[in-house]
């Protein structure tokens, strides 16, 4: 039933189930992702609105990967600058 590609009216990407888990998700930009690299990125704020990847047992645990990389902190305390990653 949910194997032909649908469209997210709130992230605005499509998912194709054909594609296979990892990249079965297209963003306007052409990237191809998971599910859980879209929730990570997309749609955790749009709060489940009407989102159509909104159920967790359709995707799995995002990965710190799947969230935008973070600038890593510098601590500049000490003799030599450490890069807390
Ligand atoms: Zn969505």
């Amino acid at each position: 039933m949910a194997s032909s590609p649908q469209v997210c009216p709130i992230c605005q990407v499509s998912i194709d189930p054909s594609a296979g888990p990892a990249e079965e998700v297209r963003f306007s930009s052409g990237m191809q992702a998971s599910r859980a690299k879209l929730w990570a990125r997309v749609c955790q704020f749009a709060k489940g609105e009407g989102c159509i990847n909104a159920d967790a047992s359709q995707r799995s645990e995002p990965t710190k990967t799947d969230y935008f990389g973070e600038a890593p902190s510098i601590d500049m305390d000490g003799d030599s600058p450490k890069v807390n990653i």
